[in-house]
């Protein structure tokens, strides 16, 4: 067997990392860790360490690591049929099993799923699909899509454009075009202190409407949005934002896509973000809690208005010319079927819910006084507690300081994982949704011993 120190070399040697800093790495400067093995909410690596995974991967582990059910799901399908496309009316079992449940759970109003990969081939397919939908209704130039600053789309050519954080942009001559940005619903972050919720509410919309008006409403496709913004902070909405935002929208002719790629399948303590905040889509992206991350698969659930012109479009123009090798793998199928059985089995929506509701309050006990604690937020299995200088005049750490980094290293010497995300000093907890209070605990005790160890 290879020793940890040649994989170690290897690894430095010749593996491209993904969002990690190259030079630092291939020095042997950043962090390295070989992950071997995982069992509930653990990951285990080659050094021996077992940490308690409390951002689930990349929000993605949601029925928890080592389910035998999937991987048997997987293997007795890699031995019966490995693959076979999907294209030209071509089909499995597995996929077209997966398809009938993702459509029974899909919020009112959805007519079909297309399978990708993941969740940013699935949303370069729905802009794909939007742009389509707008040629065969004779509007060419209406192209344009809205997301907001903050929010996370994914990482190629448009769907890194759709991505309003600053490093998914700089030296990649991003974003396109063809996309724009308006305000986040952030409240904690909103430019006047002195604004209510429902007045910053009302901001986001005038900046939305401003903006659609200042483009004209006839450029403009569709608005992009995540129930709850994730990687750009995990900010639950202000309340009766998508409302708001919706009758916006709605008055504009312009889609609303929600990308549920963190949210889909029960991370709000809610089938689908969708349904928790009153959206009404016209497509939905999902990915992540799709298969768990068991295996790669991706969703991109149509609505009726957006297929009714699909349809129309090909009887057109024949072949609807958009698929992938791998669309509605069936390995990928298999684990997503095993998945959704075992998320109903087991409760886990309901779990999410309620011992997110745990993990979020216990957060609040343990560090909402704390002089550097700005806000403590979440909703389901989500928390963010954002940190900040000064409480009062709610200013931040320079980001040189590197706060959120080093308390998230705190808390590893601690066991337990937390993300510091992208941008600001924001600790971001998604632990899996089987998460028990027990445990929510262990994740809370770190977090509070490691600001404190960091910040006093
Ligand atoms: N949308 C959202 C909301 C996401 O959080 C992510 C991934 N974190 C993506 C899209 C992109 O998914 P993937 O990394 O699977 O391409």
């Amino acid at each position: 067997m290879l020793t940890n120190d040649e994989l170690a070399k290897w690894d430095r040697e010749s593996f491209f990392h993904p969002s990690t800093n190259l030079g630092q790495f291939a020095r042997g400067e950043g962090a390295q860790r070989i992950v071997k093995g995982a069992e509930g909410v653990h990951i285990i690596d080659r050094d021996g360490n077992r940490l308690l995974d409390g951002f689930a991967g990349l929000y993605c582990v949601n029925v928890g690591y080592g389910r035998t059910e999937i991987a048997d799901a997987i293997a007795a399908q890699a031995r019966e049929l490995a693959y076979y496309h999907a294209y030209a009316g071509h089909g499995s079992e597995a996929a077209i099993t997966l398809a009938k449940m993702v459509m029974d759970r899909a919020p009112d109003g959805m007519a079909r799923v297309y399978f990708g990969l993941g969740g940013s081939d699935a949303n370069e397919t729905n802009i794909k699909l939007v742009w389509y939908y707008n040629n065969i209704r004779g509007l060419p130039q209406k192209k344009k899509i809205i997301s907001r600053w903050r929010g996370y789309h994914g990482s190629g050519l448009m769907t890194g454009s759709l991505t309003g954080l600053e490093l998914f942009h700089k030296k990649f001559d991003l974003p396109l075009a063809q996309v724009i940005h308006t305000e986040a619903p952030y409240y904690f972050r909103r430019p006047d202190p002195s604004q209510s919720e429902s007045s910053f509410v009302g901001y986001c919309v005038d900046k939305l409407e401003a903006l659609i008006k200042a483009e004209g409403p006839d450029t403009i496709a569709a608005f992009i949005g995540e129930p709850v913004l994730g990687t750009g902070g995990i900010v639950p909405p202000p309340q009766g934002y998508w409302p708001a935002i919706q009758a916006v929208l709605d008055k504009y002719d312009i889609l609303l896509i929600a990308d549920e790629v963190v949210t889909g399948f029960g991370r709000l303590g809610s089938l689908f973000g969708s349904d928790h905040y009153g959206m009404k889509p016209d497509i939905i992206t999902c990915a992540k809690g799709l298969t768990s991350a068991y295996a790669p698969l991706s969703g991109s659930i149509v609505g009726q208005r957006v297929w009714d012109v699909l349809m129309q479009g090909t009887d057109e123009n024949g072949v609807f010319g958009h698929g992938w090798t791998y669309s509605a793998h069936p390995i990928g199928a298999a684990a997503g079927i095993a998945n959704l059985k075992l998320i109903d089995e087991l409760g886990l929506v309901r779990n999410a819910g309620e011992t997110g509701a745990y993990l979020n309050a216990q957060m609040r006990a343990a560090l909402g006084d704390h002089p550097h604690v700005g806000e403590i937020r979440g909703e389901g299995m989500l928390c963010a507690v954002e940190l900040v200088r000064d409480r009062d005049s709610r200013t931040f750490f320079d980001a040189s300081e590197g706060v959120g980094a080093r308390i998230v290293a705190a808390m590893l010497k601690r066991g337990v994982i937390a993300r510091a995300m992208p941008q600001g000093d924001i600790l971001g907890f998604a632990p899996p949704l089987c998460l028990t209070r027990a445990e929510a605990d262990t994740i809370v005790a770190a977090a509070a011993e490691s600001v404190r160890e960091v910040l006093g």
